[in-house]
C-alpha cells in the first residue's frame, strides 16, 4: 500500500484541524496519524493511490472554516506493516508542540442551526460553540490550550457533551468551551445594583422588551461589556451619548441578520463574505437612504459600522428585539472595555439601566475588530477580536523583539522566531485603567509565546505610558531598548508588511507624533532603508496654539496656519463665528510670545485648520472628525488642486491657504474647497515621489485611513509610475506603530 506524509502550514491549530483531517480519512478508509508540532500539522495516510488522491484533494478542499491551509508538501513515504486504523496523536507525545493561542471565531453555521432547531439539545442555547466557533483567547488563562487552563474549567461537561467531546467524529471533538443547557454558562439580568430579575430564557425576553422601550443595556458579550440601545430610536441613543459623554461619534449598529443588515446599508460580494466570515469585524459600509438607522447613530457619515451577530448570546438577543441595535464598547471615553462583572458594574452603574450578564469569566479584553473594504482590498481599521494574537509570518529574522506601540489605538508586538504577533487593539493609554491592560498584555504574550526578549522597542516620546513601561522592563530585564521615532515606525510598518527592506518612499501622514529634532511630525516624506531613516521631505512647521488642546479644537490649528502664513492680524471672516471676542486676541498673544505654540509639520492639523476655514467642526468634537468632515464634503468631487511652494524639501502650504481664503471669499462652498484640497495633497504626494526617485511608495498613518486621499494619491502616483504599498492586514494608524518599531528594532540589531 503507498503511504504518504502530508506537511500543512496555515491556520491549523485549535481550529478542528486534526478532528476534521481524521474524518476526511476514515471515509476514505485510509490508516495512519495526524498530529501538531511547532511548524503546524502532520498527516500521514496509507491506502490505495485514488484513496490517497482523493484525500490531497480534500485536504485542500473541503477543510471547513476557520481553517485555513496555507501551503501543503506532499511526499511518499515507505509502508507501514499491519496498521490497523487512522490515529489523531495527542499533544504532548513526541515533539512539543508550538504555543497555539486561537483568535475569538464568530457563531459558525452548524452551531447556529442547532440553535434555530427546537428539536435540538442546544436550541436557543446562548452559549452554543464547536471546534470552528466560540471563545478561545478571550477565555485561555494558560497552554497548553486545554479546557482546566480555560475560564471553562468551572463548567464540568454532563455525559452528553463528554461523550460528544470524546467523538472523534463529533464536531465537539476536544471543542474546550464547549457546553450544553445542562452543564454551561447561564445567563441572568440584573439591575445596576446587582439584584436579580430574571435568568435564562426570561432574561433573554425581558433584556429584549427593555430594549424596545429605550433602555441601555449593558450585555456581557464575548470580549468584554458592551452598551446596546436601539438604534431605530433618536431618543435611545440621545440616551446612550449623553451618558458616555460621546457627543458625535459614529456607533456601530448591530443587525439581526443579513436581510436587515441590507435596508441599511450596501454590501459588495466582498463585503458579505467578511459580514459572515470567523472574523465576523464591524464593517464601515455605505448607507442606504430611508433605512431603519436613525441619524444620530453617525451623524454627517455617508458610512455606518455594521456588523452581524458573532455569538449565540448575540443572535438571540438581537432576534428576540426585532430591530438593529447599537453596538459598542462599554466603556467612559477613552477608558478601555470593562470586561469583569465587578468592575463593569462600577463602571457602568451609571451608564446602564440592566445588566444582561453570565457566569463565564472573560479572561481579557478584545474589542470588535472594524474594517473598511476599499477598491483595492480591505483596509485595517482596528484589529482586535477574529484577528488577534493570530502569529503573521513576516519573514523578519534576528532576536525576539517586544515593541510597546503608541499612546492611542495602542497595541504591543511580538517578534520572534520571523513571526509577528500583535496583541489586540488596547486603546488609549490616558487612563490608569489604559495602562494597567498594557501592562497585563505583555504579560499575557510573554507567558502564552514563551518568548524572552533581548530587545525592547518604543516611542521617542518620553510621556507615552508605553515608553514608560519600556524603560521600566529594560532596566529590569537588563536588555537594550530602542527609541523609534512615531512616523518612521509607520513607515516600517508598511514595509515589514509588504516584505521590503528599501530603499523606499515612506509618506507618513498622521495626527502628531514627537520628531527627532523636537517638533511634532506629521506630515513627512522618509527615505527607508534597512534600520535607516532619512528624512526628505515635510510640510513647513506652523505653530499650535494651546499645543495638545489643538487636537480636540481645529480652530487652533487654523489660527496657528494663518499666523505662519499672514502673520499677526484680524480673524478672517471664515473664522470670525469660531472664536468669541475675546479668544482670537489671546492665541495672537500666545502665537506672539511663542508660549505653548509648539511647531508642527503634521497632516493631521493641516486638515483640521483647512476644516475649520471651511466651516466644519471648528470648535471641535472627537479627534478626526473634522478630517471627516472635510472627506465626506469633497465626495466624489474632482477640481483643481491648490499650490504649494517648495523650498529645501519643506511644502509651504500658504499658496494653498491663501487659495482656500480666495475661494471662501468667492463664495464657495465646503465641497469645493475638500476637493481642491485633496487634489493638492495628491500633487504633494508625487511631487515628493518625483523628488525622491524611488519607485516603491508607502502609505503609512492616520491621514490613509481617509479613503478619499489615499484613492486620490494612489490614482496620482500609479499614473506616475511609482509601485504603491498600503496597510493591508494591520491599522495605518497608531494601532500599526507596534509592527514598526519591532521591525525596526530587528533590522538595527541585525546591522541592516
Ligand atoms: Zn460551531
Ligand atoms: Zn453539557
Amino acid at each position: 500500500m503507498p503511504r504518504r506524509r502530508f506537511q500543512v502550514r496555515g491556520v491549523v491549530q485549535g481550529v478542528g484541524f486534526r478532528p476534521a483531517v481524521y474524518r476526511l480519512a476514515l471515509a476514505r478508509s485510509l490508516t495512519g496519524v495526524v498530529w501538531n508540532h511547532a511548524q503546524g500539522v502532520t498527516v500521514e495516510a496509507q491506502g490505495t493511490e485514488a484513496k490517497l488522491a482523493d484525500f490531497e484533494r480534500a485536504l485542500r478542499e473541503e477543510i471547513p472554516a476557520p481553517a485555513r491551509i496555507q501551503s501543503l508538501v506532499v511526499e511518499a513515504m515507505a509502508e507501514v506493516p499491519g496498521e490497523a486504523d487512522f490515529r489523531i496523536r495527542v499533544s504532548g507525545q513526541g515533539e512539543a508542540p508550538r504555543p497555539v493561542v486561537p483568535p475569538d471565531l464568530a457563531l459558525c453555521e452548524a452551531c447556529a442551526a442547532e440553535v434555530d432547531t427546537p428539536a435540538e439539545r442546544r436550541h436557543r442555547y446562548p452559549f452554543t460553540n464547536c471546534t470552528r466557533c466560540g471563545p478561545r483567547y478571550t477565555i485561555i488563562e494558560g497552554l497548553p490550550y486545554d479546557r482546566p487552563r480555560t475560564a471553562m474549567k468551572a463548567f464540568p461537561l454532563c455525559p452528553d457533551c463528554a461523550r460528544e467531546y470524546a467523538d472523534p467524529l463529533d464536531r465537539r471533538f476536544h471543542a474546550q468551551p464547549m457546553a450544553c443547557p445542562a452543564c454551561g454558562p447561564r445567563l441572568a439580568l440584573q439591575a445596576g445594583d446587582g439584584t436579580v430579575r430574571a435568568e435564562g430564557e426570561a432574561a433573554l425576553a425581558a433584556a429584549a422588551e427593555a430594549l424596545g422601550q429605550g433602555a441601555v443595556l449593558a450585555l456581557k458579550g464575548l470580549g468584554g461589556y458592551q452598551l446596546l440601545v436601539d438604534a431605530t430610536s433618536a431618543e435611545a441613543v440621545d440616551r446612550l451619548r449623553q451618558r458616555k459623554r460621546r457627543e458625535a461619534k459614529p456607533f456601530a449598529v448591530m443587525f439581526p441578520d443579513r436581510t436587515s443588515l441590507l435596508r441599511d446599508c450596501e454590501a459588495s460580494p466582498e463585503e458579505d463574505a467578511w459580514l459572515a466570515s470567523p472574523e465576523a469585524p464591524i464593517l464601515l459600509l455605505r448607507r442606504r437612504s430611508g433605512g431603519a438607522v436613525v441619524a444620530a447613530v453617525a451623524p454627517g457619515n455617508p458610512r455606518l459600522g455594521a456588523f452581524l451577530p458573532n455569538t449565540p448570546l448575540h443572535r438571540l438577543l438581537l432576534a428576540s428585539a426585532g430591530r438593529p441595535l447599537v453596538c459598542t464598547s462599554g466603556n467612559l471615553s477613552d477608558e478601555p472595555m470593562a470586561f469583569e462583572d465587578d468592575e463593569a458594574r462600577r463602571r457602568l452603574g451609571s451608564l446602564a439601566d440592566l445588566f444582561l450578564g453570565h457566569d463565564r469569566p472573560i479572561t481579557r479584553p478584545v474589542d470588535d475588530s472594524v474594517l473598511r473594504v476599499d477598491i483595492d482590498g480591505p483596509t485595517m481599521l482596528r484589529r482586535a477580536r477574529g484577528f488577534a494574537p493570530l502569529a503573521v509570518p513576516l519573514g523578519l529574522g534576528g532576536p525576539c523583539v517586544l515593541a510597546l506601540g503608541a499612546h492611542q489605538k495602542n497595541t504591543v508586538a511580538l517578534l520572534k522566531g520571523g513571526e509577528l504577533v500583535m496583541s489586540q487593539h488596547l486603546g488609549d493609554l490616558t487612563s490608569l485603567e489604559g495602562s494597567d491592560l498594557l501592562a497585563r498584555t505583555v504579560t499575557d504574550l510573554l507567558a502564552f509565546f514563551g518568548a524572552r526578549p533581548e530587545l525592547l522597542a518604543c516611542d521617542l516620546h518620553p510621556d507615552y505610558a508605553s515608553t514608560r513601561l519600556a524603560e521600566r522592563l529594560a532596566a529590569e530585564w537588563q536588555v537594550p531598548l530602542v527609541r523609534v521615532q512615531h512616523h518612521h515606525a509607520h513607515g516600517a510598518a508598511c514595509a515589514a508588511e509588504h516584505g521590503l527592506t528599501g530603499p523606499v518612499l515612506a509618506l507618513t501622514w498622521d495626527g502628531t507624533g514627537l520628531g527627532s529634532d523636537g517638533t511634532l511630525w506629521g506630515g513627512e516624506a522618509l527615505r527607508l532603508e534597512g534600520a535607516a531613516c532619512t528624512r526628505l521631505g515635510h510640510l513647513k512647521p506652523f505653530p499650535l496654539p494651546g499645543g495638545a488642546a489643538a487636537v480636540k479644537q481645529p480652530r487652533r490649528s487654523a489660527a496657528g496656519l494663518l499666523w505662519a502664513v499672514r502673520g499677526a492680524g484680524a480673524p478672517p471672516s471664515a473664522l470670525a463665528d469660531a472664536f468669541d471676542g475675546a479668544e482670537w486676541a489671546q492665541l495672537q498673544s500666545l502665537l506672539a510670545g511663542g508660549f505653548n505654540s509648539p511647531l508642527t509639520s503634521s497632516l493631521g492639523r493641516l486638515f483640521d485648520a483647512v476644516a475649520a476655514l471651511a466651516g466644519l467642526h471648528a470648535r471641535g468634537g472627537f479627534e478626526g472628525q473634522a478630517a471627516m468632515a472635510l472627506e465626506f464634503a469633497a465626495g466624489e468631487r474632482v477640481e483643481a488642486p491648490y499650490g504649494w511652494d517648495f523650498r529645501d524639501g519643506s511644502a509651504d502650504p500658504a499658496p494653498l491657504v491663501e487659495g482656500v481664503l480666495a475661494d471662501l471669499a468667492a463664495g464657495r462652498d465646503a465641497g469645493f474647497i475638500a476637493a481642491r484640497f485633496h487634489a493638492a495633497l495628491a500633487e504633494l504626494a508625487l511631487a515628493w515621489a518625483q523628488q525622491a526617485g524611488l519607485p516603491d511608495v508607502l502609505l503609512s498613518g492616520g491621514c490613509f485611513q481617509n479613503a478619499l486621499l489615499t484613492a486620490r494619491v494612489q490614482e496620482k502616483l500609479a499614473g506616475a509610475g511609482f509601485r504603491i504599498h498600503r496597510h493591508r492586514a494591520f491599522p495605518p494608524n497608531d494601532g500599526g506603530i507596534s509592527l514598526g518599531q519591532a521591525a525596526v528594532a530587528g533590522l538595527t540589531t541585525a546591522g541592516r
